[in-house]
């Protein structure tokens, strides 16, 4: 073994003690999917939104280098283990040569990117199967209109952004990218003392400011009622403040394009809300309530998305759906494709007063 390959190995080594020392820092039990075939992606799914049909892609990578946000176990989804980019390239090629997908190429306007960590981490998602998939988007979707990556704030470096705009403004169509950002609570203490998310407003403005200078658009996750030390109506004053932040900036940074993507949180297998649940100190956030914060963005001019599947992750019990949602469940789904308030307010009122 050379002195480079020997290097290789203590970086992946170091990285791997790191993520495992991350998830110990969270109080994470769960083990890593160490026997996923690296050249297969996790999986990919069609959804529905404002902008056309959404090809979501989950790629296998090593696990998220940070692992130690509380609620969090899409690591568990990952490899320990360091992902090379000729495996990633191989899960590039899975996705597009998906019957479903090859069949619909020409109808995809938004693809969302995600390695259940950050794919701008350039040690867990390669930089060379970062180009090669920007250059497949250009190649085979001729109406993609949104790119979207996921990623921590930490990763994303100016350079790294410049290559990008560049790379997709070679596309047939204009295509915008989007950097997503999990933000999961907007009250300070919650996000970073509970939850251990790391991320400052500061970091998260002067990524919205650098991203806007290019042309992209940012977009926020956040997550209701995370944590057990929150109850229902503080978990919607939560969704409802983050609201107001995101429309406020967007109104401050000239040009600034974003949005608020709102996931009611489940309790996942292997977390502290596992545990919680079973203890009964936490519920899952109620359907009715989620669609009264998304109703505080009426009139604020910010596109708000409701995620409603809990990823097969939920334990029994634990999901936020419960038996008799289901028009709530049609009114957020269709409120996702239109960003009509009228409908949701309607299915709201009957949900809070059925007779
Ligand atoms: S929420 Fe994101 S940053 Fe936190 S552990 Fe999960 S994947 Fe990593």
């Amino acid at each position: 073994m050379g002195l480079e390959e020997d290097t290789h190995v203590d970086a992946n080594q170091r990285t791997e003690r790191l993520i495992q020392a991350a998830t110990r820092a969270g109080g994470k039990t769960y083990e890593f999917d160490n026997d996923h075939d690296p050249n297969l992606p996790i999986g990919c799914f069609f959804q529905r939104s404002p902008e056309g049909l959404v090809l979501f892609v989950l790629f296998y990578t090593q696990a998220c280098r940070w692992s130690r946000c509380k609620f969090c176990t899409l690591p568990s989804t990952s490899s320990l283990r360091h992902v090379g980019y000729k495996a990633i390239m191989a899960q590039i090629d899975h996705v597009f040569a998906q019957p479903d997908v090859a069949g619909k190429l020409g109808e995809i306007r938004k693809v969302i990117l995600s390695n259940q960590g950050s794919m701008l981490d350039e040690l867990t998602f390669s930089s060379t199967a970062l180009m090669y998939l920007v250059a497949r988007c250009n190649l085979l979707l001729p109406n993609l209109e949104v790119l979207t990556l996921e990623t921590r704030v930490d990763y994303v470096d100016d350079a790294e952004l410049e290559f990008l705009a560049r790379a997709i403004a070679e596309g047939d169509t204009p295509t915008v990218l989007e950097i997503a950002v999990g933000f999961e609570a907007f009250n300070e203490r919650v996000r970073n003392r509970d939850l251990l998310k790391g991320l400052a407003l500061a970091k998260f403005e002067q990524l919205v400011a650098r991203s806007t200078a290019k042309g992209f658009r940012v977009k926020g996750y956040f997550l209701q009622k995370s944590i057990a030390d929150m109850d229902d109506d503080e978990a919607v004053r939560d969704v409802q403040a983050a609201i107001e932040y995101l429309a406020d900036l967007q109104r401050t940074v000239p040009d600034a394009r974003l949005n608020l993507h709102l996931n009611p949180t489940y309790a996942a297998r292997g977390t502290t809300l596992e545990q919680e649940l079973k203890r009964g100190t936490w519920t899952p956030p109620r359907l009715v309530d989620t669609a009264r914060a998304v109703l505080h963005g009426k009139g604020r001019d910010l596109p708000i998305f409701v995620g409603l599947s809990d990823e097969g992750l939920a334990v029994e019990g634990g999901s936020f759906v419960r038996p008799g949602d289901e028009p709530l469940v049609d009114a957020l789904e269709a409120f996702n494709r239109t960003q009509d308030y009228g409908p949701l307010e309607e299915a709201f009122l009957k949900a809070i007063s059925p007779d």
